[in-house]
């Protein structure tokens, strides 16, 4: 559907947000002894108009537990058949450069970043799985804003209920499955398209 109204959106830093939220391996009572990435979903939205361009989408195999819990499937809604016979994060870290690649989001001139909810996909999740697989993660995964300290610059509160408060708090519909991944992108994606149309210019906000 068309978009609202664009007027109020400022001239972005970046060409593209790339909205990014996994899933992993995990479960209530025992703490897994290393999480595995099981729904790695990517949005692409254009910095002009905040709308989606185009969608990574893939479930991931974990293979240090590859017996999804109860607990897991019941938070996310992802079930064994749907992470059985896919792709390893290996693998998938390629085809996601390559998606990368054919999306023009590799060219220099082009300039995008990560937007995620919280710190933990890219300072914690990623980056603990490569080293426990000795992948190497590239230097892209480096850059991200932190959609919750976005939006405490907004709206000047602090994001403690995290993606549903926000939600909330800015009138927003909340879409789908909440911790399924690709409908937490949306949700995610409709929180930054929000803030963009309270004037809000995006800077990188990670945490270091
Ligand atoms: P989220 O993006 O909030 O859906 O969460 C990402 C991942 O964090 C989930 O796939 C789980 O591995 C883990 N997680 C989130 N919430 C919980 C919870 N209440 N208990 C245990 N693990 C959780
Ligand atoms: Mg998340
Ligand atoms: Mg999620």
């Amino acid at each position: 559907m068309a978009s609202a109204s664009t007027s109020s959106i400022q001239r972005q830093k970046y060409d593209y947000f790339l909205v990014l939220d996994f899933e992993a391996t995990c479960d209530n009572k025992s703490k897994l002894d290393q999480n595995e990435i099981i729904e790695f979903p990517v949005l692409k939205i254009s910095g002009r108009t905040f709308e989606c361009e185009s969608i990574f989408h893939t479930y991931v195999t974990p293979t240090l537990n590859p017996q999804l819990t109860k607990f897991c499937t019941e938070l996310t809604g992802i079930t064994q058949s749907q992470v059985t016979n896919q792709p390893v994060l290996a693998d998938v870290l390629q085809s996601f450069e390559e998606w990368l690649r054919e999306e023009n989001l590799l060219n220099p001139n082009v300039n995008f970043i990560f937007v995620t909810c919280g710190d933990w996909d890219l300072f914690t999740m990623l980056p603990s799985q490569c080293t426990h697989f000795n992948l190497q993660r590239a230097a892209y995964f480096d850059r991200w804003i932190n959609i919750k300290k976005s939006f405490k610059r907004v709206t000047g509160k602090f994001a403690n209920s995290g993606m549903m408060g926000m939600l909330n708090d800015l009138h927003i519909q909340h879409q789908g499955r909440h911790h399924s991944g690709i409908d937490d992108c949306k949700n995610i994606a409709a929180i930054l398209k929000a803030l963009a149309e309270r004037g809000h210019v995006f800077e990188e906000n990670r945490k270091k």
